[in-house]
């Protein structure tokens, strides 16, 4: 137990760490681009939240969720996804008070008890954004949007984006009528969960991923052809923008999402050399969610990207960069008198603003060498008998192979003027 992490965990070692900065830098600049900025909201919150936010017949709130009792004997709960508590935020904080939309995005931890599998974990790591405050489909194709432009943007451009509509509080109780008509036969056919969808949720049955319950739903009546006027014309109108900005999609009537809050445009974006795990990317508009959470009846969009997924697809298309170790000096004293010399050079140096790092091993010269390197090294700052008594130093430029015997002063400034070059 000691030596082992939780099931469903993983540490991100230092060999990795480095592509999870490069896809976090990513999506700052992104965010940037699009006006969007961060909020960090805590991960965990009082239960209650989830279970009005997400639903509680959803997988996720009825058997997915870390939930535990603390010592006043609250109920709280690991966030298992962030739309939630940002919505808490903006309500808690009065976000809607400044200038609207309210525009966020967040990158973090988020906890699910799932089954592991591979690219699975029960702390996976979410970037997503929320958009609240407008209701015109203009935002949903700016969210979109952004989620193309961060994928693109990593070199990931095979991917499909697959819209739909799941409509709104009036016209989907029209919709989930024909949906039950058209089960009612089949019913006893369905797994036990879509059983239970059909009085609850019979949208759900859609896209579960029961053989036997997609064979049945084969046929089933599409959301499209019972839109509302409203939710039609918001479906039009952002296909419309799509095709402006030439982001292509496909149209897909099964694409449900799994949260009960979503409203009109729900969106996914698959990127198929994944395979099973296609989609990186979902999203959609949450109308009915911040007055679920007890606020004024208020639109919102987002989406979520799990990261580890995003970092299998550009590591399996060689994508990832290669993660820079390099200093600019080694500092390496031979013998002990030489070892508080090479302390203060290497001292002046990383408080001067240079990379730098030195022996703490007693490496022999040779060995030192070897080490300067690996990260690599561009100079090696050499400390032997004959430097330590003349104060001086020799630097080795490890590219060209040259040296120079330098004053101990002469130094920092030689190598912020190599810096400069
Ligand atoms: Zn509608
Ligand atoms: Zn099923």
């Amino acid at each position: 137990m000691l030596t082992t992490g939780p099931r469903g965990t993983k540490d991100i070692l230092p060999d990795s760490s480095g592509h999870w900065q490069y896809v976090e830098k990513i999506i700052r600049e992104v965010c940037h681009n699009f006006a969007y900025q961060e909020i960090r909201t805590p991960v965990f919150e009082h239960t209650e939240l989830f279970l009005r936010g997400i639903g509680d017949t959803t997988d996720i709130v009825e058997k997915e969720m870390y939930t535990f009792t603390d010592r006043a004997k609250r109920s709280i709960t690991l966030r298992p996804e962030n739309t939630a508590s940002a919505v808490r935020s903006y309500l808690e904080n009065k976000l809607y008070s400044g200038p609207q939309p309210t525009k966020l995005f967040y990158i973090g931890p988020m906890f699910r008890y799932d089954r592991p599998q591979a690219g699975r974990y029960r702390q996976f790591h979410q970037f997503g954004i929320e958009a609240i405050g407008a209701e015109g489909p203009a935002i949903d194709a700016e969210v979109i949007s952004l989620a193309v432009a961060f994928l693109n943007k990593l070199g990931l451009s095979d991917l499909k984006l697959l819209i739909n509509s799941v409509g709104c509080p009036q016209c989907r109780p029209v919709y989930r009528a024909k949906l039950q008509e058209f089960f009612q036969d089949k019913r006893a056919h369905l797994c036990s969960d879509c059983q239970s969808r059909y009085d609850r949720n019979p949208m759900r049955i859609l896209d579960c991923k029961n053989e036997t319950c997609a064979k049945y739903s084969q046929g089933a009546p599409h959301m499209l052809d019972c839109l509302c006027e409203e939710c039609g014309s918001h479906f039009a109108g952002l296909q419309e923008l799509l095709t402006a900005a030439g982001i292509s999609f496909v149209i897909n009537p099964r694409l449900v999402r799994g949260l009960d809050y979503y409203t009109k445009t729900a969106f996914e974006i698959q990127y198929s050399p994944l395979g099973a795990q296609s989609a990186v990317c979902g999203g959609g508009r949450y109308d009915g969610l911040i007055a679920e959470c007890g606020g004024q009846p208020t639109p919102g969009i987002g989406f979520a990207i799990g990261i580890e997924r995003v970092l299998l697809a550009l590591e399996k298309q060689a994508l990832l960069p290669s993660i820079n170790t390099a200093i600019d000096v080694f500092v390496a004293p031979l013998g002990t008198e030489a070892r508080a010399v090479a302390f203060q050079l290497l001292t002046e140096l990383r408080y001067a603003g240079i990379a730098a790092d030195m022996d703490f091993m007693n490496r022999s010269l040779k060995a030192q060498m070897k080490y300067a390197n690996k990260y690599p090294a561009k100079f090696v700052a050499l400390i032997g008998e004959d430097e330590l008594a003349a104060q001086k130093v020799m630097v080795k430029n490890m590219d060209t192979g040259s040296q120079e015997l330098i004053a101990r002063t002469a130094l920092v400034p030689m190598i912020l003027e190599e810096m400069e070059k």
